[in-house]
């Protein structure tokens, strides 16, 4: 399973303008920086081309000097890359933009298709070459195709859909017309609202609130939206029998102020939280959060439990993300970089440590470490998404089995592996309960093992094809 195929855990916006649109691009990307850190870049449309400008880096980074400030244009679309090991800038900066027959096409793709091999070795057998091994790459292809038989954009992006499976949530410029997309499935986030002078597209709801817009509403699963600077239309393509929302945006990817399918993010984090302390209470003095990812669910455990809630460490903000460093010692070492424990919070007292997930336990033997060393007489961890077990193919940097701390361990097993006292796992029916949404519309394969959509030696979870007209 281990590849340096580039995993689309991204941030995608679009705009339709009746002004320049670069500036609220860049303000729309920085809100969603936290989807992508490794690369940013836009494509606008400047009434004759599309132009773009993209790059390694945070978007206040790449999005500056001569080349961005020569952009200007009405229609555009902007992507944020999340960071994985072994993936090269060449490759992996988007948007992607080409010359077709009706027009410059540029696509910013969030996701991870599962058929992506298969459809090119299929062109490739029919003679086509690629330049990159980006699924967005194929998609892109399959679209200027498409448009040379007929430069209807919406027929072709219909067309394309059929042949696509997995995840995508992406924003399409053709010249000035500017589209977003979804899969039937609904995996990734995608929404549109009103901004002044136009309509946007966007991952996540919370741009709307720094371009001074309205969030209108999620983009369906399976829906093609166009947007320009009066008017918003929709075309459907059949819908799916399920939709399979990804849990690990509420869980932990999208921002706590994110509306998404109408549950904040926030708000079901705190729900995590009050649900955590039902199932797993805990005897302790204090409830402490890992910073930033396990504050609102450790907020919503004190609420519930009644113990004391309090900041226990602080936070280095200017320090590369552990997550993704490639070896062990890098990462235990990143971590212990990256916070410090307040020891008043600590010592002599028995902690409950509250953080939204264990992947492969090295946050959290580290935190449990700091925690001891700081003084704390007991640590009690409490985690607020069921045990991950299986691989993400849709897009989350979840790739090997091997990595999984809670891969055929019992919580005390784990506890043992982190050195806490006791561990705690939200159950999968509490997850549920804390979202509000029905299991069969959520994607949960990371937790159950069961995939949505066909993947080889995996356990599929309902329908064996999607269903297109
Ligand atoms: P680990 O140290 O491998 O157990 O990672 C768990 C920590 O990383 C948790 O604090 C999560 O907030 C965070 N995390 C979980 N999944 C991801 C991901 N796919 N990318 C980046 N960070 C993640």
């Amino acid at each position: 399973m281990e590849d340096d195929r580039p995993k689309h855990f991204c941030g995608v916006v679009g705009m339709a303008l009746d002004g320049d649109a670069v500036p609220n691009l860049k303000k729309a990307l920085r809100v969603i920086q936290h989807r992508g850190q490794e690369a940013a870049g836009i494509a606008v449309f400047n009434g004759r081309s599309i132009s773009y400008h993209r790059g390694m880096g945070l978007v206040h980074e790449v999005l500056t000097g001569r080349a961005y400030s020569a952009l200007s244009g009405t229609g555009g679309i902007g992507h944020v890359r999340y960071s994985t090991t072994g993936s090269s800038c060449a490759e992996n900066c988007q948007p992607i933009v080409v010359t077709t027959m009706a027009g410059d096409l540029a696509l910013a793709h969030n996701g991870d298709l599962v058929n992506a091999n298969s459809i090119r070795n299929r062109l490739q057998a029919e003679g086509w070459a690629f330049l990159t091994s980006t699924d967005s790459e194929i998609i892109i292809r399959m679209m200027a195709t498409e448009l040379s038989i007929n430069p209807d954009p919406i027929r072709a992006i219909k067309t394309v859909m059929k042949s696509l499976e997995g995840s995508y949530s992406i924003t399409l410029m053709l010249g000035s017309r500017v589209f977003g997309f979804r899969d039937p499935l609904g995996f990734r986030p995608l929404c549109v609202g009103k901004i002044p002078g136009g309509y946007a597209i966007a991952s996540e709801s919370s741009i709307f609130e720094i371009t001074n817009g309205d969030f209108i509403r999620d983009i369906l699963p399976g829906e093609i939206v166009e947007i320009s600077p009066t008017s918003i239309t929709s075309t459907r393509t059949p819908a799916s029998p399920h939709t399979a929302h990804c849990m690990f945006e509420w869980v932990y990817f999208a921002r706590p102020d994110a509306i998404i399918e109408g549950k904040e993010v926030y708000q079901v984090r705190l729900n995590i939280g009050h649900i955590l302390s039902e199932e797993k209470p805990a005897v302790a003095d204090v409830v402490v959060p890992v910073p930033d990812s396990g504050r609102a669910h450790a907020l919503g455990y004190a609420e519930a439990s009644g113990i004391p809630y309090a900041e226990g460490f602080m936070k280095n903000r200017y320090i590369e993300r552990t997550f993704i460093m490639p070896d062990q010692s890098q990462r235990d070492e990143g971590v212990l970089l990256k916070l410090n424990p307040i020891r008043s919070t600590m010592e002599g007292k028995k902690v409950v440590i509250v953080d939204d997930s264990i992947v492969r336990g090295t946050t959290m033997r580290k935190i449990v470490q700091m925690t001891r060393r700081a003084g704390a007489k007991e640590v009690h961890v409490r985690i607020g998404c069921p045990p991950i077990i299986a691989p993400c193919f849709y897009g989350i940097d979840m790739k090997t089995r091997e990595q999984f701390a809670a891969l055929n361990r019992t919580s005390e097993q784990i506890a043992e592996i982190i050195t806490a006292d006791s561990v705690g796992y939200l159950s999968q029916e509490g997850l549920v309960r804390a979202l509000g949404i029905s299991e069969s519309e959520l994607c949960m394969a990371c937790i159950n093992g069961k995939y949505p959509t066909k993947i080889a030696g995996e356990e599929l979870r309902f329908q064996k094809t999607l269903e297109f007209c």
